[in-house]
């Protein structure tokens, strides 16, 4: 770490539990950031922000003018802009020494299967339940820690997956597919805007303790968040051995999944992951 790092990350380095060691864990780590919306807003701000070494910053959405209520990474002058361009932007501001690979696409099949395979951490931060199910069968496939949130109306989720671990459950263990009946379409939905920045944040200090190294993880146990009381509740939950990915027969460690994943795709609906 050079003297302006140091600097930089001074009150991270005076936490006994992260350290110079583990700030440069920090350094090393390459994170994937599916969906730079109202909770990839705060999760890249704060990754980027407390020196995450590497960000890929997926979107294949422009800025929008309904967004900036809670997509605090974009800003009015950006609308219309590429949201990972804009995200990118916002990034490169607060901290030019770390490296920002922007992708305008929707990332399915083949493509994010190589990213996954590529990256240390992957955050999920989108919108829809099939795009969820795509990614976490990319993280079982390749063991990557999967770090899940999902913020509709005033009601909040975040859960980690870590996958490095066999005995770990994964997305699908907890929200099996085709469990849909309660799903709805959430252009149409409102969202409490700083829910997103509390689910968010919280999705960005277990990515950052996972990277660093420390701590107790969510993984095998799911926050529920209700804004509107401001009640937490915590549900645990074990891996299902008959899980379809990442049971012993699942297709997570097949060569099948993709083809699943991306038939899954294309038929479902642009829906919100369940509140
Ligand atoms: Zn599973």
């Amino acid at each position: 770490m050079n003297d302006k790092q140091l600097l930089r990350y001074s009150r991270h380095i005076l936490l006994d539990a992260i350290g110079i060691e583990g700030q440069s864990r920090i350094l090393e780590t390459h994170a994937l950031i599916i969906g730079a919306g109202g909770l990839g807003s705060p999760v890249a701000l704060y990754l980027a922000s407390a020196g995450i070494g590497k960000i890929t910053l997926v979107d294949d959405d422009e800025v929008d003018f309904t967004n900036l209520q809670r997509q605090i990474m974009h800003t009015e002058a950006r609308v219309g802009m590429a949201k990972a361009d804009s995200g990118q932007q916002a990034l490169r501001a607060i901290n030019p020494e770390i490296d920002i690979i922007p992708l305008k696409q929707r990332l399915s099949g083949e493509a994010l299967d190589a990213l996954v395979a590529s990256v240390d951490i992957v955050l999920d931060c989108t919108d829809n339940f099939a795009t969820r199910h795509a990614i976490n069968r990319a993280c079982v496939h390749h063991k990557k820690p999967l770090v899940s949130g999902a913020a509709i109306r005033f009601d909040g989720q975040i859960s980690v997956y870590d996958l490095r671990d066999d005995n770990s459950p994964c997305y699908h263990c907890l929200f099996p597919e085709g469990d849909d009946v309660d799903e709805v379409r959430c252009a149409v939905m409102g969202v409490f805007a700083p829910l997103t920045g509390i689910v968010g944040s919280m999705q960005a200090a277990e990515a950052l303790k996972l990277a660093a190294g420390i701590g107790q993880s969510l993984n095998g146990r799911l926050l529920l968040l209700d804004s509107l009381e401001m009640e937490w509740r915590t549900v645990k939950f074990k891996k299902d051995e008959a899980c379809a990915v990442c049971g012993p027969k699942g297709n997570g460690r097949s060569g099948e999944y993709l083809r699943q994943a991306d038939a899954n795709h294309e038929s479902s609906p642009a829906v919100c992951h369940r509140g």
